[in-house]
């Protein structure tokens, strides 16, 4: 017999029998408002019939075609769709399995194409648990300690949060941006700079949307050095924010786009984007792997794609937000201990804090508890682990979001009241 990794630590004790909409059931039957969504993936809900369908009908036809061996139709119809989203120009893409994956081809392609090897990231920023994607990750020392040295040539830089310091937004970024031009001249010398890699909300980092005009700064100063602007929007991407991609609100195009989660509703599969001119810089088969793009997780993503057009979810995601985030205010104005309620579209973080100022670990974890023992599942974030982070799929209803804030009120009374 063998048991788990206890590498492996769930945020809460529910084994999950089954999924449907936006709810989980456990073993005995017990329903599960669940606002994490798989950490953001389960985008149209749970088991989608038209998703469910999709996947059927791809598993009896062909599950594997291994796209650096044969080509299948699944794969070339998900990317003429993908084309229908993508950011204008960004026609050229790549397909991989998971958030890491894609933000290693990112940054091959960027080395690559740039002949250049430093990667700016931002400081809190999440980009995966590989060597690579985890050298530029610096969301908690979790994801780092006792592993390195990782990749070399990863350059951090300040993300604007403006909460943790008291600052307003524009005060922020004026900051992040006055430090990233430092970088330039002390640290990573333009002519070895190949990227800046930026999330357009920090997630694992504590749910902070960046504010346009960090973006548009990133942007501007970019195109003036000859960097490459990656978004990952593994996590933001797809409707989740409000807009089908994060980086939309400040008007900005990246020259690489990174998606991953809710693409697929569940099924692995990542993908990057660039313009063909700069993914024509890869060098032959130095990006691949055998189970890129399979058959399964693209038919899956095509039926994604489809039901976040036909059911509205991009405007959907905004309304619920909206909803969502002025319910959890209205909590956190009665209970101090939430210093912060904060986010785009469905993706919204509630920040514990000390009268002190400092992160409340302990009573966001317990608020964690209390919600989930109610039948509300979360998650939470940040590098204290003291945002505590709703993420529900992009069909949720009003209903379900006054549910789950009423839930949310009991639980944060029980804990801090
Ligand atoms: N980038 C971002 C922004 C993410 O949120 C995540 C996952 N939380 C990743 C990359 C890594 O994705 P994966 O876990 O699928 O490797």
């Amino acid at each position: 017999m063998a048991e788990l990794s206890p590498v492996l630590k769930q945020a809460t004790p529910v084994l999950a029998a089954r999924g449907e909409g936006v709810h989980l059931f456990d073993e005995q039957d017990r329903r599960y408002l669940d606002f994490t969504a798989g950490i953001g993936v389960t985008s149209t809900g749970h088991c989608h019939p038209r998703v469910v369908e999709a996947a059927q009908r791809q598993v009896g036809t062909l599950i594997h075609g291994q796209y650096t061996t044969v080509m299948h139709r699944p794969l070339l119809e998900l990317t003429d769709r993908l084309g229908e989203v993508l950011p204008s120009g960004l026609d050229r893409v790549f397909y991989s399995n998971s958030g890491s994956e894609a933000v290693e081809a990112a940054v091959r392609l960027a080395r690559q194409a740039t002949g250049r090897q430093n990667v700016i990231a931002c400081q809190g920023g999440f980009h995966g648990r590989t060597m690579g994607a985890g050298a530029l990750t610096s969301s908690g020392t979790k994801v780092r300690a006792g592993i390195g040295p990782m990749m070399p040539g990863v350059v951090f830089t300040p993300f604007p949060e403006a909460y943790r310091h008291g600052w307003s937004e524009a005060e922020a970024v004026r900051f992040a941006l006055a430090e990233f031009d430092r970088l330039l001249v002390t640290v990573s010398a333009p002519v070895d700079t190949a990227a800046v890699i930026v999330e357009p909300v920090l997630g694992e980092g504590g749910y902070i949307p960046a504010p346009p005009e960090f973006l548009t700064g990133l942007r501007e100063r970019a195109d003036r050095h000859g960097i490459l602007l990656i978004a990952d929007e593994v996590q933001t991407g797809v409707g989740r924010t409000g807009t089908f991609w994060g980086h939309e609100r400040a008007g900005i195009t990246p020259d690489i786009l990174i998606t991953a989660k809710g693409l697929a509703s569940g099924f692995p599969l990542s993908a990057i984007a660039a313009p063909e001119e700069l993914m024509g810089r890869a060098w032959p088969g130095s990006q691949g792997g055998t189970y890129g793009g399979n058959a399964v997780a693209a038919a899956a993503a095509l039926a994604t794609l489809d039901v976040v057009r036909d059911e509205g979810l991009v405007d959907n995601a905004a309304e619920q937000g909206s909803r969502l985030r002025e319910g959890l205010r209205k909590v956190a104005a009665e209970h101090p201990v939430i210093g912060d309620v904060r986010g785009l579209g469905v993706m919204v973080g509630n920040e514990f804090t000390t009268p002190e100022g400092t992160p409340d670990t302990e009573t966001a974890a317990r608020a964690h508890r209390a919600a989930a023992e109610r039948g509300l599942l979360l998650l939470t974030c940040g590098p204290h682990g003291n945002v505590v982070r709703m993420i529900p799929p992009l069909i949720v209803t009003a209903e379900q979001v006054d549910e789950a804030v009423g839930l949310w009120a009991d639980a944060v009374a029980e804990v801090a009241p």
